[in-house]
């Protein structure tokens, strides 16, 4: 399931192809994925020059001359196509296609249809009713230790829980929680209410070198390794905890000397945890 640097990095591919172009054709292929997909919208489409990108969460704006912004969210399996255009090109379960007027085509994949499209007005984007109750984005100058810490004072559930709430912070998802948890030497089990303080200072710049190490990840993947299909995001990063169970933990080495017993993994909230029980308290 995509995450921030996920969606930053198909938001990137996008730019590169559909900035300062006009949609010379955009075609909804069925009426709905997750909500049915706004009334007007190829209409909107048609024509309409692109004049910028903003990513919020995991939400993706595609802002139009016009005034008006098309919001883009990737749900659990969504894809971006994007390619030179051929003709009569089908793509299963492409559900929303736009073709640019320099010959590029970009295609709107998702199989299980957990993904949206909505627009909404540019001035009134962060109004939406999908983005107006998202917490700061991690890696603006809005979200510090303090912010941090007012957000999760008194709360009485896990901290790897509260750092999915969207609310508490925008963006992170089951695997950059599990990395920045490990990089703050925090347990995924600890209350939420114990980080404010000293642990929220050490949690705020864990999150934010995950989420940047990751986003340049995703840079360097659109730049070296353009693959066949053209498909965005999804790129190799080397994870220090997630996935990797049973395997030893950078910061137990060696393992004999440090007693620890190698990456372990709990099921909270029914998604894996993966930590180390030894540094993480
Ligand atoms: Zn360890």
């Amino acid at each position: 399931m995509p995450e921030l640097p996920e969606v930053e990095t198909v938001m990137c591919g996008l730019r590169t192809r559909l900035q300062e172009r006009t949609i010379v054709r955009a075609a909804v292929n069925r009426p709905d994925m997750r909500w049915a997909f706004p009334p007007g919208l190829e209409q909107r489409l048609n024509g309409a020059r692109v004049i910028g990108f903003r990513r919020r969460g995991k939400y993706i704006l595609m802002r139009l001359a016009g005034g008006w912004s098309v919001l883009l969210h990737l749900g659990m399996s969504g894809r971006i196509l994007i390619g030179p255009l051929r003709p009569n090109q089908l793509v299963p379960h492409e559900h929303l296609e736009i073709e640019t007027d320099d010959g590029w085509r970009i295609g709107f994949v998702d199989p299980r249809r957990f993904g949206s499209v909505d627009l909404v007005k540019t001035v009134d984007e962060d109004r939406h009713r999908l983005l107006a109750e998202l917490g700061p984005e991690p890696l603006s100058g809005e979200f510090t230790p303090a912010v941090l810490s007012a957000a999760l004072v008194g709360k009485r559930t896990p901290i790897k829980a509260a750092l999915l709430d969207q609310r508490v912070v925008a963006g992170l998802g089951n695997i950059y929680v599990c990395e920045a948890l490990f990089r703050a030497a925090i347990s995924p089990r600890r209350l939420a209410q114990t980080i404010p303080g000293a642990r929220a200072g050490r949690l705020v710049p864990a999150i934010r070198a995950t989420l940047a190490e990751a986003i340049a990840a995703g840079g360097s993947s659109l730049r070296d390794y353009v693959q066949p299909d053209g498909e965005l995001g999804y790129f190799q990063h080397a994870w220090k905890v997630y996935g990797r169970e049973g395997e030893r933990c950078e910061r137990c080495v060696p393992p004999i000397e440090a007693g620890c017993s190698g990456i372990g993994r709990i099921v909270q909230s029914g998604r894996s945890t993966f930590f180390c029980a030894r540094t993480q308290r």
